[in-house]
């Protein structure tokens, strides 16, 4: 395989007739543009350089430099590559020499070529200091074998020279502290959906931008593979760029699964498998707090650990192979019994009936309460985003607060990128609340320092997170310190409100189920049925709960996944004797 090809050969696939038989990889097919503002001069060279590039490259004419400059915009958008501009000098509005300048900014590595006559040479051999031309070719060119072919044949070879492979993933370009820039990252990351971030300020930032005609003043925006600039998206327009489903395709289900966590994804893998007509409504993205983790290590089946992320891509696979609709930014916010149908009302309004429902909602992160942190999430305070916000920790020194298994995951991750990271804990010690392996792990690695009976008593900074206060619980002392970033994992709470009135919930928001509604042996109040309600049955016939929403919930993923798929057993002794 040719060095050229060998360097493109992750990008494309099939035989290249160039190469042949020694090459079997086409390599991108970069474009080629040429400028001039004159009709048959444009054809000429179009169809001179078609006849000999046309098989490997896209030939692509525009008759001024506004319009090549437009091409040039749409193609940077949709990451396309351009290896050569060839431009005419004299060309009304815009000349040569304008067109190549402002093509720069979108192209900086396209070689340059301006076409002139014998009598502007002397603007040719200027425009090598203002554009660094890479060649000038008088008109007319013939025989193109002499005057045209050469000179194409060593700028192609100089531009693929360096690695010019283009990235198929979406780009998002925003600020460095800039929380919804941060949201969209963590999104885009927990739905598998591959992106490349920039900064504004780094170049290749600012030529999207001005591709996409932004001042960047909104932020971030976000490219598709398409090459349609999104300004800001909402997560719901970038589900749909990307993709996934925002509405079911059905008006009434089996099963309606709400929450696609772990406990999520099992139910809808077996409620798909078994033949029910099964929806998960996710609010997010799919995998639930466990997609949030960066290596899971007591799951079955996994003796090295699997990392969240390939744990809820599998799942999520696993059970669309099935059948099952997964539905994706939806948050659930009533639920409602009419007859024998239970009806899921979401934000936005719309309603979705099916015979039963799997309450799987989890839990969320609890906020950690100290004057500043609120200003600064999204802007080096995190909730559990560790995973996404890993690279720009690199060379920092960080936080983490919270005691249990997550944080210390949390901080394992870090510690390969960051500086160093500091644990703070209020209580004495982590084996109240760390497994013991991960309190050994804790201990081997250098740049993890854990500080016990330690709380944040405030946060500062300029814009974004710069300083915390740190106060020991038991000396009271306080240590202000640099941070530019805090990731907080001190425990969870379920976010259970939307189900008052409807659902029996323990104290702390959690789901009653089973034996657990039972009052002295009793049925609970109001409940319609001569039999007791099943194991993880609601106090209202038809409505499960499965995973850590549940109340005495084994919190695990091992746990969740178990009771996503005995809810799903539950539905069809339901369904049989209804
Ligand atoms: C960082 C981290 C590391 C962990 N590591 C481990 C580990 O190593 N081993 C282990 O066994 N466990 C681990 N856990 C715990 C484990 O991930 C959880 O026990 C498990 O994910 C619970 O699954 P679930 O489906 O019940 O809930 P969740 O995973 O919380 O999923 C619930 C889903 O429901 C969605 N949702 C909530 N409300 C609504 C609504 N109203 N409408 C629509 N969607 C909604 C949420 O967005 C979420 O995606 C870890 C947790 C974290 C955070």
């Amino acid at each position: 395989m040719c060095g050229y090809h060998r360097r493109h050969a992750s990008t494309r696939e099939g035989p290249s007739r160039a190469c042949a038989p020694y090459c079997y990889v086409v390599p991108v097919r970069t474009a080629i543009l040429t400028v001039d503002d004159d009709p048959g001069v444009s054809r000429a060279v179009a169809r001179d350089l078609r006849r000999r590039y046309g098989d490997l490259h896209r030939i692509i004419r525009a008759e001024s430099g506004e319009q090549a400059m437009e091409t040039l915009r749409e193609m940077t958008l949709r990451g396309e590559l351009v290896a050569i501009i060839v431009a005419d000098y004299r060309m009304p509005g815009m000349n040569g020499i304008e067109f190549l300048e402002h093509a720069m900014d979108l192209y900086p590595s396209a070689r340059r070529v301006l076409l002139t006559a014998y009598a502007d040479t002397g603007a040719a051999i200027d425009a090598i200091n203002i554009v660094d031309l890479d060649h000038y070719l008088l008109k007319p060119w013939d025989p193109p074998e002499e005057k045209l072919y050469p000179v194409i044949d060593a700028l192609l070879e100089a531009w693929s020279a360096d690695d010019q492979r283009p990235s198929a993933d979406i780009a998002i370009v925003g600020h460095r502290w800039s929380a919804r820039t941060s949201e969209v990252r963590e999104f885009l990351a927990r739905n598998q959906v591959p992106y490349r971030s920039y900064q504004v300020d780094e170049p290749e930032g600012a030529r999207l931008l001005a591709a996409a005609g932004s001042d960047g003043r909104t932020l971030p925006i976000v490219v598709t593979t398409t090459g349609e600039a999104l300004i800001a998206p909402s997560d719901a327009e970038l589900a749909a760029s990307v993709g996934l489903a925002t509405t079911p395709s059905k008006d009434f289900y089996d099963l309606i699964i709400i929450g696609g966590g772990p406990a999520g994804l099992g139910a809808a893998v077996y409620g798909a498998s078994e033949g029910l007509r099964t929806v998960l409504v996710e609010r997010m993205a799919t995998g639930g707090q466990a997609g949030q983790s960066s290596r899971i290590e007591n799951y079955l089946g996994f003796p090295d650990g699997v990392s969240g992320a390939q744990l809820a891509d599998r799942a999520r696979r696993q059970a669309s192979r099935f059948g099952a609709e997964l539905v994706t930014t939806r948050d659930a916010v009533g639920l409602e019994v009419n007859g024998s149908a239970r009806t899921v009302r979401f934000a936005d309004g719309a309603t979705l009936d099916a015979h039963t429902v799997i309450l799987a909602t989890g839990v969320a992160y609890r906020q950690l309460r100290a004057p500043g942190l609120d200003e600064f999430t999204g802007r080096g305070v995190y909730y559990g985003s560790a995973l996404t916000e890993a690279s720009s920790c690199a060379e920092q020194d960080i936080y983490i607060v919270g005691g249990a298994n997550s944080a210390g995951q949390a901080a394992v991750y870090l510690a390969r990128s960051a500086r160093s990271v500091t644990i703070l804990v209020r209580a004495e010690s982590l084996t109240q609340s760390m497994s013991y392996y991960l309190i050994q792990q804790l201990a081997e690695i250098p740049n993890i320092t854990v500080r016990t009976s330690t709380e944040i008593t405030a946060a500062e900074g300029e814009g974004h997170l710069e300083s915390v206060t740190l106060r020991h619980r038991v000396s009271e002392e306080t240590e202000t310190v640099k941070a530019s970033h805090v990731f907080i994992f001190i425990g969870a709470a379920p976010r259970t409100e939307w189900l008052d009135g409807v659902i029996a919930r323990d104290q702390a928001g959690f789901v009653l189920a089973g034996p657990d509604l039972a009052v002295g042996g009793a049925a609970p109040k109001g409940w319609p049925l001569d039999r007791a309600p099943y194991h993880l049955e609601t106090n209202v016939p038809g409505v499960f709960v499965a995973g850590d929403v549940r109340s005495e919930s084994g919190k695990r993923v091992a746990s969740a996944v178990g009771e996503g798929s005995m809810a799903v057993m539950l539905v069809h002794r339901y369904l049989e004797k209804t």
